[in-house]
């Protein structure tokens, strides 16, 4: 294992590559008419924002988000493809379980600009949280959800980038793919898109993807090469007992009471079983049953979320997690349903990362560009970049001190969206240029 000091000479290095030879006049003068580009368009993509923002969906199934996507790309005389389709009932029940509302299908879009090979993919989540939004902006959501979460402002800058790109479909040496993709904060929306063949026809060989920051000054990129974002683990754990009076334990098993151990397990494995210096968060953020003090419940809940940036230690949890859980319920005379969702590491390719933040950095300024430690969230990117070479960067939206993001007062600030737009197609189109031929593939 690296010391904290080798991975920070390590980060230095791509760092070093960064101001390197590819700051060519050529280059130099495409980052200024792409810039130009995004200014240009830039009251459109305020305004697709604002739509997607008073409008807020929820889950994997965003019919109104996904049909006003495609409504932009039908008057960019882009063509698109759903992707997604139907959820297998087992997954809509599990989230249901997990308490989201009844997902039946998955609502993905996607498009191509260029043809051919090579293929670099960009990735913007569209869906909103079940969080109600307390800011008096014009635009605000005025149900219960809101994007609080910025992926409004992600679609909306991957259409500015599909502009952009569309006016430059000519100059491309391959192909971009676009993904606007739902059901992010599910943390398996990106899944169920590269189930559906994302990441194929044409075989894409790169993906970048953007999240705005609102705590991080508008128009810095922060990217960690690595890991860069922890894994999630949920285990939705019922407890069946056999409820009574509680004048009488001895005639019932108490759901409450095993949960309590199950409780204690955990935490208990994440002291003794992990390396103290692998980052494990572990947290039941549900624990529940019962209505009165003198009754003994017939059920009980535990939900444990576990996140951690070591892949080693999340196999290892996940693989006691559920032994304990069988062991203490067992113990005590209960039953018991498990649910488990799974959302992996987001990867940030060395080799890419060094190859795009020259690219960033022609958009937003060189010196705006650094190097920020792993997050601790998770981002479900993850997905993509377990299959194909991805880079992952957070794009400064406010500044510090801000309402972060999923506060119901998270204001990001606009100026940040021709500045992803222009990242997005300044990173896209350079990649190809340096990796494609311009030729079909045969
Ligand atoms: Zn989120
Ligand atoms: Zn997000």
């Amino acid at each position: 294992m690296s010391t904290e000091y080798e991975k920070r000479e390590k980060q230095e290095n791509i760092r070093d590559v960064s101001a390197s030879e590819k700051v060519s006049g050529k280059n130099r003068e495409r980052a200024v008419r792409i810039r130009e580009r995004a200014e240009k368009i830039r009251s459109r993509i305020v305004e697709d924002r604002r739509v997607l923002h008073q409008d807020p969906e929820i889950g994997m199934d965003l019919p109104r988000t996904s049909a006003y996507i495609c409504k932009c790309l039908d008057e960019m005389g882009i063509s698109w493809k759903m992707c997604g389709g139907p959820l297998p009932r087992k997954m809509t029940e599990d989230y249901m379980a997990a308490g989201f509302p009844r997902m039946e299908r998955a609502t993905g879009v996607t498009a191509v600009i260029g043809s051919g090979s090579p293929c670099i993919l960009l990735r913007a989540d569209m869906d909103a949280l079940p969080v109600k939004e307390e800011n008096e902006l014009s635009f605000r959501s005025c149900s219960g959800t809101g994007h609080m979460c910025g992926h409004d402002s992600h679609a909306a800058m991957l259409l500015g980038a599909a502009r952009i790109l569309k006016d430059m479909e000519g100059e491309l040496k391959g192909s971009v793919k676009l993904m606007f993709q739902p059901g992010e904060e599910t943390g398996a929306g990106a899944r169920v898109m590269v189930e559906n063949g994302v990441l194929e026809n044409p075989k894409v060989d790169a993906a970048l993807g953007l999240h705005v920051q609102t705590v991080e000054e508008t128009g810095t990129a922060g990217y960690a090469a690595g890991v860069n974002s922890a894994s999630l683990d949920s285990f939705i754990l019922k407890i069946h007992g056999k409820g009574g009076h509680s004048s009488q334990p001895q005639l019932c098993v108490d759901p409450l009471m095993i949960m309590n151990q199950v409780y204690q397990a955990v935490n208990l494995l994440v002291t003794r079983e992990t390396d103290p210096a692998a980052m494990v968060a572990l947290t039941c953020g549900v624990a529940k049953g019962g209505t009165a003090v003198n009754i003994i419940p017939e059920e009980a809940e535990l939900h444990i979320g576990v996140r951690t940036l070591d892949v080693a230690a999340a196999n290892h949890l996940n693989r006691r997690i559920p032994e304990l859980i069988d062991h203490y319920v067992k113990a005590w005379g209960g039953t018991y349903d498990l649910t488990v969702f799974h959302t992996p590491c987001t990867y940030t390719d060395e080799k890419l990362c060094r190859e795009l933040v020259p690219y960033i950095g022609m958009i937003t300024g060189e010196e705006k560009v650094h190097q920020i430690p792993p997050m601790t969230g998770t981002e479900d990117f993850g997905y993509v970049t377990e299959n194909v070479p991805g880079m992952f960067v957070f794009i400064g939206a406010g500044e510090p001190g801000n309402a972060p993001l999923h506060s119901p007062h998270m204001v990001l600030d606009e100026d940040v969206l021709p500045v992803g737009a222009a990242v997005y197609a300044m990173a896209s189109v350079s990649w190809l240029e340096e990796h494609g031929t311009g030729k079909e593939d045969a």
